[in-house]
This record gives structure tokens, C-alpha cells and sequence, in this order.
């Protein structure tokens, strides 16, 4: 294939500001699936993502189109998801591309993660294409934001396509625009094969299957290839292309190509994200820069409902990590829920996603634990250990002093929710570093907050706040000294170590006694009154009671209809299922994580 007539892009931008819906357009006009196959946001192809609407994994997807210069073009296209919590997932698509299309909402304009996504794409040098969408809404001011992006991003926009994704019109512009801006490939072919593996996913058929970005060289079926990072030698068995949602063998992958190699790779420790593929026979001098190594931001346990399945979890992990390189976990036990893994997440919705992917995916049943941030304890005999898990906490005697870790954020807001976001900071523990007006009507607010005010539930007040005008960007920025206390909760009089967390002495009150209001909704009445408390240093502080039952679920049938008993026991059943016994006491699993989303 000539280089110089391939495009590899991907698709950024804010969450919901039509990405998925462009990619759709672009597949649907390039033939690659009649409007009758097709069905929307079609490279969201993973059942969580059609349900929650969101994309979750970036996908890629070739796509021929024949330009207006009367040639032929191949294109790789990346959709990537735009929630913050899987930027990893973009910044890795951004490293196999040269070009970034950036789509912006002519009703909203540029938003905290269209930055975000923007800056992204420049730490990869990457050509920036703009794209004004959703110009069919009466509300769509596309001179407005054609200006803005002028104005905060810094790049020329006047001639940016005005399209909408929904009906298709002017999708056209935006594969002329990838033709004519975005740069074409220039690797060298005949050099040794160097390909950077952006993504990988074990199939229960295939084994392992790599996406890579080839560099230099080439590869084909029965290569020997060799994985640089973890030395691993495999022999190829199938190359290929992406179609939509599908794999689609080729001969042979060479410069400049986007596509996916699978190999007799029997150890799934041996591929790395990251890692730069060779020729085990004559193999290039250096490898690639690979990509950083994530930061996890939000720690929690989890552990298998049935104790029986911890090699099943262990194994799905493992799997899983191929797929999200941004998961990280090592084993852990606990008293209240015996073995399991305390995993290391992006944020809550990527703990929320990968807990449904394990139990979807791989068919298990799963109990979290509270999730928290990562602490520093400074002993008093001058050490320091790093906090994942609050049952670790030392003893109180022993401990000199603990830090937080603090995050930057930037939160974009029209003008008259200023002062309503700003109480919102004061409220989290923020420290105020400034604010700039991007127009008249919109403010950027620069804050340092601790990241255990906005993991949770920020998200949610930003939103309400603002009536959905406010969006948010944020960077870990260090450690801060901080007054800092274990909360615990005892279900029964007994300490449920999974429900153990640290919080900010000042609320520890307040939030115990949000926690025992919650757990009591979530806790159904047993035949025995159950109390529920909240302690910090054995000091109780909070206390709720969940009433003792006093009718049989099937006191209600009152003795006839069979089929609606039936159906209630089987609804008991199922309910069980979902429980977790602590001690004396049945404990909902999804009560482990509810209990945290106050407010
Ligand atoms: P993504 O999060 O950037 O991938 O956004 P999606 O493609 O999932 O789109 C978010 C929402 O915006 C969906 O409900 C789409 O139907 C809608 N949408 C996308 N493009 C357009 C457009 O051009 N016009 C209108 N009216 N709605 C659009
Ligand atoms: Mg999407």
C-alpha cells in the first residue's frame, strides 16, 4: 500500500458532543455498512457502552474513501471515549495516529475535556482538524464557537466543517479536511518491523489479539516476532484490519498501517500495552517510547461473592488488564470478605465499568469495597507508608501526621453559575488560585481541591449546580498535610472492615451519619433488630437501627395464587444472591459502593 494514501486519525472530543455519532456517519457514507446494518454509535459495540450510551473503549475501524482528487485513500479511524476517567484510553489511541479530529457542539462550544483531549493530542505532535457539529439544532452557534476555539485553543477554525453528525450534512467536508490536513505516514517499510501496541484483548478463539500501529517494516503470517519490553518470542499466526466491530484477516501489514496481529501468545503476562514489536531475527536498534505509566486515583477492594470463585476473579483480571491498561490490582484479604484485590482505578466510573465488565464479562459475582484515594502516613519513627487500604491504617499513637493528595482542576462554567460552583469548591475544601473569562459569558475557575472531595460525587454537583453548564478537568498536583481520621461503620456491633475509610476529621461526623442512614435503606430488616453505628477511635458517633421484620415475605399471598408465591420466593432468591454475609447479618453487595454517593 502507498503510505502517502493513508490517513490514521482518531476522534476527540467533550463527552456527548458527537464523536460516536460522526464515526457512524463516516462508516455508513464510505459504504462500509448499508443504513440498513447500521445501527447507532455502531462502534460502540460493548453491551455496558450501548446501555450507559457512553464509550467506554476506543475502537478503531478502516474505512476506504474516495476523495474529490479522484484517489483512493485507506483511513484509520480511532473513536475514542471523552469521560476523564478514560483519558489513558485516548492518549494511547493518540500515539498510533497523526491526526486528531476534534469535534465541537455548536450549542455548547469548547468544555473542559476538549482541552483536555486538545492537549493530549498535542503532546503526540498530532495535526489538530476542527469540527463544528450539531449545526441542526436551533440553538447551534457555530461563528461563536468557531471563534472560541480561535480564542482558547489557539488554532485556525474559520474554515472548520459546520456539519451535523445526526442527519450527515456536510460529513463530507470532514473527510476532505482529513485528506488535505492530516499527514500521511512515512515510515520506512524495508527497515526492521517496529509497531507500537496500542491496545490488546484476549479472545476466548484467538487468544490474545494486539492492535498496532506499524511504524517501520512489516508483518505477516508466519513472522517471528518478538515483543521488546518483556523479550517474548511468538510466532504470527494472523494479521489483519478492522472492520466495524470485526477483525478482518490480510496478508500482510506493512508502514504506516493500523491493524492487529495475533500470535501463538500462550502467557498473557507477555504483551504490554505499550510495548514496540520486532523482528525476533533482526530487530530495531530502539524501541519505542512506550507510553507513562498511569497513576491510579481511586484504590478499593474486590472480592468474589462466592469465595469459592477467587481464582476465576484472579484469572479475569488478568484478562481484563489486557483489554485496560489503566486497571491495576494485587491481592489483599479481608476479615468481613476473605480473599480478593485491592485494584487501583482512573475514578469512579471506571471502578463502576470495570466492575460490571468483570461480573458481565466474565460471569462472576462481585462485592467492592469503599473505595478511597491514596494517603500518606508519616510514623512517628520517621517512615512513611503509602495508604491504599484503611485497614492498614497504623495505630493512632504511632502516627506523626498524614497528607492528602490534591488535584488542579479547571472548571468551565457560563458566568451566572460563578458563584454557585465557587460555594461548591469552598464547600470541598478548595483553595481558590484564580479565574479567567474565555467571553463574556463563560469563566474558567482554577482551584486546588483534595481528590477525595471529587471523586465521589463532584461530578454530580458540578452538573446540578450549574444546570448542566459546568464541566471539569483536573490533574493530580502532590500532597497536602491534612487532619485526617478512620471512619469505621459496625453492622451488628461488629466492625465491617470493607466499609472502613478515611476521611477529613471535620466531616467525620456528618458523613457517618449520612453512611448509617444509607446503609439503613440498603440493609433489608432481618428477623432481629440490627444497629448500625459509626466510630472513629472506638468513639461511637453516629447510630441507626434497621427494625426487626415482622411479617414472612409470603404473608402477603394470603394462601391461594401458587404462581405469584413462586415468584416471590424466586424474587428472595435473587435477592440473595446479591448479598454478602457479615457475621450475623446479610449486607447488599452494591450497598458497599451506594453508601459512598452522598449527597
Ligand atoms: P460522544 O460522547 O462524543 O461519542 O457523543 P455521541 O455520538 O454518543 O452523541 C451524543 C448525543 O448527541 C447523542 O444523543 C447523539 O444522538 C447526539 N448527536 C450527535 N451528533 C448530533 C448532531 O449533529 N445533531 C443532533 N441534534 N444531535 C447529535
Ligand atoms: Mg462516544
Amino acid at each position: 500500500i502507498d503510505q502517502s494514501k493513508i490517513r490514521n486519525f482518531s476522534i476527540v472530543a467533550h463527552i456527548d458532543h458527537g464523536k460516536s455519532t460522526l464515526a457512524d456517519r463516516i462508516i455508513e457514507m464510505t459504504g462500509l455498512l448499508t443504513s440498513r446494518e447500521m445501527q447507532s454509535q455502531v462502534l460502540d459495540n460493548m453491551e455496558l457502552e450501548r446501555e450507559r450510551g457512553i464509550t467506554i473503549k476506543a475502537q478503531a475501524c478502516r474505512i476506504i474513501y474516495n476523495a474529490q482528487d479522484g484517489q483512493e485513500y485507506i483511513l484509520n479511524m480511532i473513536d475514542t471515549p471523552g469521560h476523564v476517567d478514560f483519558n489513558y484510553e485516548v492518549s494511547r489511541s493518540l500515539a498510533a495516529c497523526d491526526g486528531a479530529v476534534l469535534v465541537v457542539d455548536a450549542t455548547q462550544g469548547v468544555e473542559a475535556q476538549t482541552l483536555g483531549n486538545v492537549y493530549l493530542a498535542l503532546d503526540d505532535d498530532l495535526e489538530i482538524v476542527p469540527v463544528i457539529n450539531k449545526i441542526d439544532l436551533p440553538s447551534a452557534d457555530p461563528q461563536r464557537v468557531i471563534e472560541e476555539i480561535e480564542d482558547i485553543i489557539g488554532i485556525e477554525a474559520q474554515d472548520a466543517p459546520q456539519i451535523s453528525a445526526k442527519t450527515g450534512e456536510h460529513v463530507d467536508q470532514v473527510l476532505e479536511a482529513i485528506v488535505r490536513k492530516i499527514p500521511a505516514p512515512k515510515g520506512d517499510r524495508n527497515a526492521p518491523l517496529k509497531a507500537l501496541i496500542f491496545d490488546s484483548v484476549y479472545d476466548s478463539y484467538k487468544g490474545v489479539i494486539i492492535s498496532v500501529r506499524i511504524m517501520d517494516g512489516k508483518v505477516r503470517r508466519g513472522s517471528r516476532i518478538k515483543m521488546m519490553a518483556t523479550g517474548a518470542v511468538e510466532e504470527v499466526v494472523e494479521v489483519g484490519y478492522f472492520g466495524p466491530g470485526q477483525f478482518i484477516p490480510c496478508d500482510e501489514l506493512d508502514a504506516g498501517m493500523v491493524g492487529y496481529i495475533t500470535a501463538s501468545i500462550k502467557n498473557v503476562s507477555s504483551t504490554r500495552v505499550g510495548d514496540t514489536v520486532t523482528e525476533a531475527d533482526r530487530p530495531c536498534e530502539k524501541a519505542l517510547p512506550g507510553y507513562k505509566k498511569v497513576q491510579p486515583m481511586v484504590y478499593c477492594g474486590i472480592y468474589p461473592a462466592d469465595s469459592a470463585k477467587y481464582q476465576d476473579l484472579r484469572d479475569a483480571l488478568e484478562k481484563l488488564q489486557l483489554n485496560d491498561a489503566s486497571l491495576s490490582y494485587e491481592p489483599e484479604t479481608s476479615a468481613a470478605l476473605g480473599f480478593g484485590f485491592r485494584c487501583g482505578f482512573l475514578g469512579l466510573l471506571h471502578l463502576e465499568v470495570v466492575q460490571e465488565r468483570l461480573e458481565r464479562e466474565y460471569d462472576l459475582d462481585l462485592v467492592t469495597t469503599a473505595p478511597g484515594v491514596v494517603y500518606r502516613v508519616h510514623k512517628t519513627d520517621g517512615s512513611m507508608m503509602e495508604l491504599t487500604n484503611p485497614s492498614n491504617l497504623p495505630d493512632p499513637s504511632e502516627i506523626d501526621y498524614m497528607e492528602e493528595p490534591v488535584v488542579r482542576a479547571e472548571i468551565m462554567v457560563t458566568t451566572e453559575f460563578v458563584g454557585s460552583i465557587m460555594q461548591l469548591c469552598e464547600e470541598r475544601r478548595g483553595v481558590y488560585i484564580g479565574m479567567d473569562y474565555m467571553e463574556q459569558t463563560r469563566a474558567v475557575l482554577h482551584y486546588r481541591l483534595p481528590l477525595n472531595e471529587i471523586i465521589y460525587d463532584f461530578f454530580d454537583a458540578l452538573k446540578s449546580r450549574s444546570r448542566g453548564y459546568a464541566s471539569l478537568d483536573y490533574e493530580l498536583d502532590g500532597y497536602q498535610r491534612s487532619d485526617l481520621v478512620k471512619l469505621d461503620i459496625l453492622v451488628n456491633k461488629e466492625t465491617v472492615d470493607a466499609l472502613s475509610f478515611i476521611v477529613f476529621a471535620d466531616s467525620a461526623y456528618e458523613r457517618g451519619r449520612k453512611m448509617c442512614e444509607k446503609l439503613k435503606e440498603e440493609i433489608p430488616r432481618q428477623l432481629f433488630d440490627i444497629p448500625i453505628q459509626a466510630a472513629v477511635n472506638s468513639r461511637i458517633i453516629a447510630r441507626e437501627t434497621v427494625k426487626a421484620l415482622r411479617k414472612d415475605v409470603l404473608a402477603k399471598c394470603y394462601g391461594g395464587d401458587i404462581s405469584r408465591k413462586k415468584k416471590l420466593l424466586e424474587k428472595q432468591k435473587e435477592g440473595k444472591k446479591k448479598m454478602r454475609q457479615i457475621g450475623s447479618v446479610e449486607i447488599p453487595q452494591k450497598a458497599f459502593l451506594n453508601v459512598l454517593k452522598l449527597d
